[in-house]
């Protein structure tokens, strides 16, 4: 197929990660760059744990695509679906061949709802839904509105997903809701997590497992949503430990988190870290491709191992811009990223503690701990999830600007 168009960047996805990038590199006087992004809509997906908790509005989250792309940057609305490292060359599914001197992947991470049986036919339907979708998180909370009694269930799957606190944190925003309401003591709530225990960092492991047993709520660890019976309306969980028994739970309302992995046409590509991850296989400092110097990576789609958050898109993303731009240069990398990410973990409708930590998963707080200690549920931190994120995100992440 003919080439038909040639850029000095090209940048594949125009989500947090994509736009973060084109931005900085614009801001480095960097021309000739391509974003190819099948979407008309850019979302903020952070804020949907808070509309499906009543504390925001689905319209909140979204603006259009045009909006957010950097002036002079070319927008090629269509979908990549290929790569040719070798040829240096990305294929999108309109029939485009697009040429590069520099590639960044960030077409973030695939939801495999199919892995968990029974979900798909009753997801949005008879109190099934989860925050993890644009169109179901009002729906969460329509349905947890409407609860006045019965089971409430909220699981986590056992791969790497994006936001690893997103699915605890609607249990807390349901439960304070419930409480609020005067219903919390007929409302019997179930969170089921596949780690040992309900966060991998000590610290915040210990604030949360205080904000569990303050709403009663039954903690499962180390146990896997394996299949749904909508007609039943019973959820089935198998033990993560070798011959540890699995479960079933009743619901009445249930908040489910689809497996994740690399988008299927990127776990087949030269690019991918292989099955079942199927991520772009990068360094986990420096964010160049392992195997192609010219190709870099970043955001939910990369291989890095951190916890996969918008977050660590605002970290990652000046290291990508300024890995690039040194590589078009022939210069040595500036920059390198250490694995920081951070987790605003909502522990009531008006209260959250902001886990922060890097590949060490060490506590690496952004405000000084005796002036501000984020690691215990705050009124002002609740203020910064709700309002001081989200305008971060539009008007200085956005923009390459923080
Ligand atoms: C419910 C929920 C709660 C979250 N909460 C938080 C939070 O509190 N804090 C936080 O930091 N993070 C949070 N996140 C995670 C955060 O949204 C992601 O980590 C972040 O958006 C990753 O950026 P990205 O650019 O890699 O992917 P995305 O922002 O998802 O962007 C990917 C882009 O690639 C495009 N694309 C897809 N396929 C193709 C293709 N074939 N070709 C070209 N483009 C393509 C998509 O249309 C999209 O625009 C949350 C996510 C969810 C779902």
């Amino acid at each position: 197929m003919a080439t038909t168009a040639h850029y000095r960047v090209v940048i594949v996805g125009g989500g947090a990660a994509g736009i973060s990038v084109a931005a900085r590199l614009r801001r480095k006087k960097i021309t000739d760059i391509a974003i190819i992004e099948p979407s008309d809509k850019h979302y903020y997906q952070a804020l949907w744990t808070l509309v499906g908790g009543g504390a925001a509005k689905i319209d909140s989250t979204v603006r259009s695509e045009a909006s957010v792309i950097p002036k002079d940057v070319t927008w090629i609305r269509d979908a990549a679906d290929g790569f040719s490292p070798e040829n240096n060359t990305v294929h999108t599914a309109g029939g485009r061949t697009i040429e590069y001197d520099a590639l960044v992947v960030c077409p973030g991470i695939q939801l495999d709802w199919d892995r968990i049986p029974g979900v798909t036919d009753t997801l949005g339907r008879n109190g099934v839904s989860s925050n993890y979708r644009f169109d179901l998180a009002p729906r969460t909370w329509e349905f947890i509105r409407n609860t006045r009694s019965g089971t409430a269930v909220f699981t986590m799957p056992a791969d790497p997903i994006k936001c690893a606190g997103a699915p605890q944190k609607i249990a807390y925003l349901a439960a304070d809701y419930w409480r609020q309401q005067g219903v919390l003591k007929d409302i019997d709530i179930h969170l089921v997590v596949p780690t040992p225990r309900i966060f991998g960092v000590p610290v915040f492991a210990d604030a949360l497992d205080k904000v569990i047993a303050d709403y009663g709520i039954t903690l499962h660890t180390k146990a896997d949503l394996e299949s749904v019976d909508p007609d039943a309306r019973k959820a089935t969980f198998r033990s993560m430990d070798e011959g540890g028994a699995g479960f079933s739970l009743p619901y009445d309302v249930m908040h489910v988190v689809p497996h994740q992995s690399g988008p299927d046409w990127v776990k087949s590509s030269p690019l991918s870290t292989g099955l079942p991850t199927g991520y772009v296989e990068v360094d986990k400092t420096t964010l160049q491709h392992v195997r192609y110097p010219n190709v870099f990576a970043l955001g939910d789609a990369g291989s890095t191992p951190n916890s996969k958050t918008g977050a660590a898109v605002r970290k990652q993303a000046p290291v990508a811009a300024a890995n690039v731009a040194a590589q078009l240069a022939g210069e040595p990398f500036p920059l390198g990223y250490g694995g920081y990410a951070s987790c605003p973990l909502t522990t009531s409708r008006r209260h959250m503690l902001l886990a922060e930590f890097d590949y060490t998963l060490e506590h690496t707080p952004s405000f000084p701990t005796a002036l501000i200690d984020a690691t215990k549920p705050r009124r002002d931190m609740w203020y910064l999830k709700k309002y001081g994120l989200p305008f971060l995100y539009w008007n200085l992440m956005l923009k390459g600007l923080a």
